[in-house]
């Protein structure tokens, strides 16, 4: 049951800074963990990226805040200097209407002056990297006998980075009363081991399975030049032969340009990009939807919409630059417990964005042979590659408000008068006046012919088979 922040014990404040930031419901990470740092225990909380970890330890921190200021009194130490920075803005934000709130970060690789001055000067927080924290620690410039709560975000990822003597060093030094909790995406034993040496009775929540969220798609990379990216997205194609296919580009332009190719080749494809209208958009999911349209090309924003597609293959036109979004493209691929695949084509100047992207799966991604111009291979592939849809869409002209159900039309299609076999017809979408039904190719023109003949629940609706 999703619940709303103002079923916690927190103070007025905070629920209305909650509010301001739009947090309706709690994440279930927040759901469960927060009561439990709120009533000072212990905890292991493991939840995937992006589930609301932050607030789910800042808020219980912002909440026992001291009304003094001698020295911080939460520690979180983080894997690296910009998620230290995202946990500072994150414990600001929610805390802006704590007056005179001093949130600081203590990160490597920036001047050590600076923050010995605000070290002077005192903060409630301290959000740092634990090779700063520590190099701190033994100036004597960060005193921790006044801590009542340290965090361990992405605790797993700061062990697998070789923290982990640092981390222990950090929380054998603070009071033996504070409270512990380590926060991470998964739950590796050497945090359990860490566990029963530095925390007491720790609350154990664990959001979702633990695993790589990856792991069941096969991810494949495709080195090539710049200019024989076409080609070599014709090789993968070929390659990979499938009844769907998204591809991912940066740009619109390159979208539109890259889907006229296709479909002057005779790829069955469309594109999807911020210009086109609301119709035109659900017109085109449809139909890819429907198995009509087997390769769609999209740019990030427009794919929003396509979340719950489950599609054979994903393939990185562009590589992107976050790794997460690569990890949002890719997970459309490989549901329902099937395997997936997705490959990306990266240009010399995608290696890095190639090493980013392995190191935040924590998994190599898998090298073909690097693509070579051949045009000869490439008008064979092409020619290959070049094959029509399994499914036409034919577009009814009476939805939902007229009565029409998905069994009527099925029965004006399969019944005496339609004359179709049940597995020529395949997906049936029923919107307010009008319907998207997608049938065999080879009988399509039939199935028009007969609808357009007949009646659906007594009535005539005008059918006919919809062209991109
Ligand atoms: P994690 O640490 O688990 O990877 P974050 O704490 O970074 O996740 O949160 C991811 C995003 O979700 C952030 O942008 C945050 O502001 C937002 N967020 C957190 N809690 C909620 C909530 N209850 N409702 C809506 N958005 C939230
Ligand atoms: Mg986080």
């Amino acid at each position: 049951m999703p619940a709303g922040f103002d079923s916690l014990a927190l103070s007025p404040s905070l629920l209305a800074v909650v509010a301001e930031l739009g947090y309706v419901e709690m994440t279930p990470i927040q759901a469960r963990g927060i009561p439990v740092l709120l009533a000072g225990d212990d905890l292991i909380g493991q939840a995937k990226t992006g589930s609301g970890k932050t607030a789910a330890f800042a808020l219980p921190i912002l909440e026992r805040l001291p009304a003094d200021n001698r020295g911080p009194s939460a520690l979180v130490l983080c894997p690296t200097r910009e998620l230290a920075a995202q946990v500072a803005r994150e414990m600001r934000k929610l805390g802006r209407k704590r007056a005179g709130l001093h949130v600081l970060t203590l990160c490597g690789g920036q001047p050590v002056r600076p923050q010995l001055a605000a070290l002077r000067r005192g903060a409630h927080v301290v959000v740092g990297t634990p090779g700063r924290v520590l190099d701190h620690l033994k100036r004597g410039s960060l005193e921790l006998d006044r801590v009542t709560t340290a965090v361990l975000d992405e605790a797993d990822r700061m062990l697998d980075m070789g923290f982990q003597d640092d981390m222990e060093t950090i929380l054998g030094a603070l009071p033996k009363s504070r409270q512990t909790a380590f926060l991470s995406a998964t739950f590796p034993a050497s945090i359990e081991a860490m566990s029963r040496t530095y925390q007491q009775n720790a609350v154990r929540i664990t959001i979702d399975e633990p695993g790589n969220e990856t792991a069941e798609i096969r991810q494949r990379v495709l080195a090539v030049d710049h200019d024989q990216k076409l080609p070599a997205l014709y090789r993968v194609l070929g390659e990979h032969p499938c009844e769907s296919a998204l591809i991912f580009c940066h740009q619109k332009a390159t979208v539109a340009e890259l889907t006229d190719t296709l479909m002057i080749q005779g790829v069955s494809a469309a594109c999807l990009h911020g210009d086109l209208d609301q119709f035109d958009r659900t017109r085109v999911m449809a139909m890819f939807r429907n198995r009509s349209v087997r390769v769609l090309v999209a740019t990030d924003v427009a794919a929003r919409g396509i979340d719950v597609l489950d599609l054979d293959l994903v393939i990185n036109y562009d590589v992107p630059s976050k790794p997460d979004v690569y990890v949002h493209r890719i997970g459309r691929t490989g549901r329902a417990g099937k395997t997936g695949l997705a490959v990306s084509l990266a240009t010399p100047r995608d290696e890095y964005k190639i090493t980013a992207i392995e190191e935040r799966i924590r998994a190599p991604l898998e090298r073909m042979a690097p693509h070579v111009a051949d045009a000869g291979a490439n008008a064979g592939i092409t020619r290959q590659v070049a094959r029509a849809a399994a499914m036409d869409t034919i577009h009814i002209a009476g939805g939902r408000k007229d009565k029409v159900r998905p069994g009527d039309i099925l029965g004006a299609l399969t019944g005496e008068a339609g004359g179709l076999a049940g597995q020529d017809i395949g997906k049936i979408e029923i919107r307010d006046r009008f319907a998207y039904v997608a049938v065999a190719t080879a009988v399509s023109h039939n199935a028009v012919a007969s609808l357009n003949n007949g009646r659906i629940k007594g009535r005539r609706f005008r059918a006919s088979l919809v062209r991109l």
